[in-house]
């Protein structure tokens, strides 16, 4: 058996791991990434990236990336499949970027390879223990001894399990099945290309739905339909070519030809949440963390944003730079934000109507939703953008807000988070109060009564005194 050693090791190269294992690579941190599979499987179950996730990537000079392997820009966002508008928020990438979930985690494997680490694949994590100076994880080859264990390993999460942390919430009773399909031409009433989040499905029955979402190629869409109030005895059990070419002749009609059905996989709509997300030396993120019904584009986001989180916190603790419990506020900070996206899935669910009273509350909600007020909660909730951190009482009300990205004089603000350090905003130029903190002078900040901000390498303001005690030792 190899032996290895590390600063941290990664468990699973999904986008949430992968993402992490960036940030820890960006602080000089020594991490190993462990995957299961031998090869990515190309096959993509998201396939946007919000708002706040591409100012996150942005943050770290990794958007680019991403943008040029996307497929689609799309105006909107959606909420138990209405549309929500991103119009009246203050970010610079006021939409959904169409992109496969294969195509972010190829980007995020191309900057970490650059920056010399390599994910470990065919590496499967089967044990671990861990103790008061470190974890020992074992995999089916290799064993290794590290100062900490991040579970990134997806929904059924090995590391959760072996945690017997529980994993609860809301059982669902239906199911959904993504399949993507070619067809000879365009379906009617399908958009030709993915510009917006109109007229996307189809209700078709009592608690059921079809979608159609054009993918890259011509007439390749990704097929989405369920069932909210049914589930077939076994969830993993193959989605038949018939399954779904029934689907399509019921919903579009029995003209509309399909060509090729390239893959098809059913999912069900259990929401449930780790009921902590560290033990000692051991953490999770992202689907290990959270699991939901894929209502509104939110998981993967969730788990970028994760990893975004505990990233910069993890480099502070092993450099002896982070205060106590700054590690313990990754669980603090992002369980909620889990928490109430589980609540709003939940909500798009209903939203599905089961009843006729249901119906009537959607065109209600629908009429509603519509509303700018409306639009911009809404939007806010799928987003990421209105996600804010818990401040101290009598703090500032930008505390723990996303610092809006705006124009500098040689590019945007969001170019001074590249090397993932705090940012001291003031509009009167001073040296750096820690080695760990870039000054940025600026003639204004964001909040016309403020003339400094510390911002954390997350992009959120820590505190508009620029004090770094708390943040940094
Ligand atoms: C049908 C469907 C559609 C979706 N659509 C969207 C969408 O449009 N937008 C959105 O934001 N989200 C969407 N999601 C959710 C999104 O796919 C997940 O939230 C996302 O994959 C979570 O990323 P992750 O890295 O946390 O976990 P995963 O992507 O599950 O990655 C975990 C990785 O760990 C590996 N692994 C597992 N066990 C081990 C082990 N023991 N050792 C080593 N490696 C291991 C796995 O092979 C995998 O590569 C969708 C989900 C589904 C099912």
């Amino acid at each position: 058996m190899d032996e290895l050693t590390a600063e941290v090791v990664v468990a699973g190269a999904g986008p949430t791991g992968l993402m992490l294992a960036n940030e820890l690579a960006l602080a000089g941190v020594d991490v190993v990434v462990l995957e299961r599979l031998a090869e990515r499987t190309g096959l993509s179950k998201a396939l946007n990236l919000q708002p706040r996730t591409a100012e996150v990537l942005d943050l770290r000079g990794l958007l680019g990336r991403a943008e040029q392997r996307s497929f689609a820009t799309v105006a909107e966002g959606h909420f138990a499949m209405l549309p929500v508008s991103y119009a009246g928020w203050d970010t610079r990438h006021p939409y959904q970027l169409g992109i496969p979930q294969a195509q972010v985690e190829a980007a995020l494997e191309e900057r970490l390879a650059e920056q010399g680490t390599k994910v470990l694949r065919g590496q499967e994590l089967t044990s671990f223990t861990q103790d008061a100076e470190g974890v020992t994880v074992t995999t089916t080859t290799t064993t290794i001894r590290a100062a900490y264990l991040v579970g990134c390993d997806g929904g059924r999460s090995a590391v959760r399990k072996a945690l017997r942390l529980p994993f609860e919430g809301i059982d669902g009773r239906g199911h959904g099945v993504v399949a993507d399909v070619r067809f000879a031409a365009t379906p009617p009433g399908a958009q030709s290309e993915w510009r917006s989040m109109r007229n996307i499905v189809t209700a078709d029955g009592v608690g059921k739905y079809t979608g159609l979402i054009p993918l890259s190629e011509p007439n390749l869409y990704r097929l989405a339909y369920g069932d909210r109030l049914n589930r077939p005895a076994n969830l993993r059990a193959e989605v038949t070519d018939g399954e779904v070419r029934d689907v399509i002749t019921k919903t579009y009609g029995a003209e509309t030809k399909v060509e090729e059905i390239r893959w098809a996989s059913r999912f069900g709509d259990d929401s449930r949440l780790a009921a902590k997300y560290r033990v000692g030396r051991v953490l999770l993120a992202g689907d290990a963390a959270h699991t939901h019904f894929p209502a509104g584009g939110q998981g993967l986001n969730l788990g970028v944003q994760d990893a975004m989180n505990l990233g910069w916190k993890l480099a502070a603790q092993l450099k002896s730079k982070a205060p106590t419990n700054l590690l313990d506020s990754y669980e603090q900070e992002r369980r909620p934000v889990a928490e109430a996206v589980v609540q709003n899935v939940a909500a798009q669910s209903a939203l599905i109507p089961a009843t006729p009273e249901l119906l009537a509350l959607r065109t209600v909600f629908r009429a509603m939703s519509e509303l700018p007020e409306a639009q911009h909660y809404l939007s806010g909730l799928v987003s990421g953008l209105s996600i804010s951190y818990k401040a101290p009482q009598n703090a500032h009300p930008a505390t723990g807000t996303r610092l809006p990205d705006f124009k500098t004089r040689t590019g945007h603000a969001s170019d001074w988070f590249h090397k993932g350090k705090f940012v001291l905003l003031t509009t009167t130029p001073t040296e750096p109060p820690h080695p760990d903190v870039e000054v940025a002078a600026v003639p204004e900040l964001p909040w016309p009564d403020l003339t400094r901000a510390l911002i954390r390498p997350d992009g959120h303001v820590a505190n508009t005194t620029g004090k770094t005690k708390g943040w940094l030792t």
